[in-house]
């Protein structure tokens, strides 16, 4: 029986592409007006929509003056327009168990979208992992809630829409682990489950 959820939070509760025109209008602006990176626009801006700003800007060479500025610009935002959960998020209220949320990105503006969802009293924990401000991982966030709460690993699931960051951290502990893979992304993605929304995830655990 499955005790506890731990859920991602952008593109897993929400689609960052709803929100990124207006999130990213600034840094996007920084970036385009700029020459120090390796010139790939479309590439930076998608991956900037999916992964951790620190791990985009390493990837597409970023200098270290626009890594800076970028940081700046990041670190310092909030989310103040509308933003919502995918429609079935209501799914996750209606399946018993502990839930977690735990994702990675700025402190200041995670915290801007959980609040402005409204979610922040659904969750038993939310955790910011904050590259810039702490070396903590999701891997030990993972470890630390199992530790505190006295889980069995396999009473644990992790729930994400990126094999390299939630679902490899939950790999890495041997929790089980299943991936939202909404537009059939990551066909080759060896995870145990895979699902398309909130509906089939509640199908998956309602009755376990
Ligand atoms: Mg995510």
């Amino acid at each position: 029986m499955k005790k506890a959820f731990i859920y991602d939070l952008d593109n897993t509760i929400y689609a960052v592409s709803s929100i990124s025109k207006i999130l990213f209008a600034d840094l996007f602006a920084l970036i385009e007006n700029s020459t120090e990176h390796d010139g790939n626009i479309e590439g930076i801006k998608l991956e900037l929509q999916r992964r951790p700003y620190q791990l985009v800007a390493k990837e597409f060479c970023f200098s270290e003056n626009l890594t800076g500025a970028g940081f700046d610009l990041l670190n310092n935002m909030s989310y103040d327009d509308a933003i919502h959960p995918f429609p079935d998020y209501n799914e996750i209220l209606l399946l018993e168990g502990d839930r977690f949320l735990v994702t990675t990105g700025f402190s200041k503006l995670q915290w801007s979208k959980i609040r402005g969802m409204k979610i922040e009293h659904d969750f038993l924990e939310i955790h910011i992992v904050d590259p810039s401000n702490s070396i903590r991982t999701k891997r030990d966030v993972f470890a630390d809630i199992i530790a505190r709460h006295g889980y069995d690993i396999s009473e644990v699931v992790v729930i994400g829409d990126d094999p390299k960051s939630e679902i490899s951290a939950a790999q890495e502990l041997g929790i089980e682990t299943v991936l939202v893979d909404k537009t059939s992304q990551f066909p080759e993605a060896d995870v145990d489950h895979r699902v398309t929304g909130f509906s089939e995830f509640r199908l998956l655990y309602q009755n376990l």
